[in-house]
């Protein structure tokens, strides 16, 4: 089969050409999995943090992707949930241990087996994938291949975000940042929360007229002062200014959400810029979001569908994600990135 693997860690500002294509043998499934056809995988900004280092894989060369979305073509011994031809998709969440307390209260995104799709295990840039049945999700009719792809990570993480949240209708959210997970989040606020406004902080003019078109009631620079104090902001930057720069517009006992697995290194020193009492003071909070649960894909999906959202996607073939990669660390971004595979 086709694939794209990651051999070496590496600098995305010196390497271009990160990924490579390669043929590799079918995947053999165990007892418990399926093997899925891969028809597209999405393209994630944590697959930028795997190659630069800052979630390393722990074996390489590893095939990176973890928004797939394909058709079943083999079941193992015990695997019944899905029948040949059922089209599934595939997230970030591979596996955990299932009998820990955290597994045992549906947070197996906090378990510490918990394992990752296209970072401990193969992903989906390649034509096949073997996944336990149990982690592997059906998508509605309602999407295409292409657009369920990033609901995937981008919707279910944003999802969860939201959930953490703890927004209630007509309190006011902060985005920072305005990418794949943040544009899904908007769609699915003005529909949980018809009363709430949406505030968005973005350093580009795209980015922030982008925001405005999807409703959007202002939309500013990440340092800006919004108009209001804020309940709750969500982060999807990958960086530290934002951080800074948002708790200042928290209303008292205002939650700050990070939804970014790691962040980089490069403007660590703007930390130095927190002020207890213009950042902190009046019980503000800060909470980080960590994976993604089983019933966070499941929930999106469906509540995607009956929204509906359709999130605004820019296709690639397989060959081209180099390209793709380095479009989305320079932050080209207009909705999500799929690469396009069988
Ligand atoms: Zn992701
Ligand atoms: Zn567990």
């Amino acid at each position: 089969m086709k694939a794209a693997i990651l051999e070496k860690i590496t600098n995305l500002k010196e390497n271009k050409r990160p990924l490579k294509m390669v043929e590799l043998p079918q995947p053999v499934i165990g007892d418990g999995e399926i093997l899925v056809r891969i028809s597209v995988c999405g393209v994630c900004h944590t697959e930028l943090d795997e190659i630069e280092g800052r979630t390393p894989p722990p074996r390489l060369p590893v095939i990176l992707g973890h928004q797939a979305v394909g058709i079943v073509v083999e079941r193992g011994k015990f695997a019944s949930r899905f029948a040949i031809g059922d089209r599934v998709g595939i997230g970030w969440i591979n596996s955990a241990c299932g009998r820990c307390p955290a597994c045992l209260a549906e947070n197996e995104n906090l378990c510490v087996d918990f394992k990752a799709t296209g970072r401990d295990t193969p992903g989906g840039y390649a034509q096949y994938l073997a996944i336990s049945e149990n982690f592997a999700f059906a998508i509605p009719d309602f999407f295409s291949d292409t657009q369920a792809a990033p609901l995937l990570c981008a919707g279910a993480i944003g999802y969860r975000s939201l959930r953490l949240a703890n927004l209630m209708d007509g309190q006011r959210l902060g985005l920072t940042g305005f990418g794949a997970s943040a544009h899904l989040v908007l769609k699915m606020v003005r529909y949980r929360y018809p009363h709430t406004e949406i505030f968005v902080f973005a350093r580009n003019k795209d980015e922030q007229s982008f925001a405005r078109d999807l409703g959007a009631v202002w939309a500013g620079d990440t340092n800006e002062e919004s108009p209001e104090k804020l309940h709750a902001i969500i982060d999807t930057t990958p960086v530290w200014k934002p951080v800074v720069e948002a708790l200042k517009n928290l209303e008292p006992a205002g939650r700050l959400i990070i939804n970014a697995i790691r962040k980089e290194e490069t403007d660590k020193d703007y930390l130095l810029r927190l002020d207890y009492g213009r950042h902190f003071w009046l019980e503000k909070e800060i909470k980080s979001v960590a994976n993604v649960t089983c019933r966070d894909i499941r929930e999106f999906l469906d509540l995607a569908a009956q929204i509906p959202i359709k999130p605004e996607v820019e296709e690639y073939p397989l060959e081209e994600v180099n390209r793709a990669l380095a479009e989305l660390k320079e932050g080209h971004i207009r909705g999500a990135k799929v690469l396009k595979i069988s």
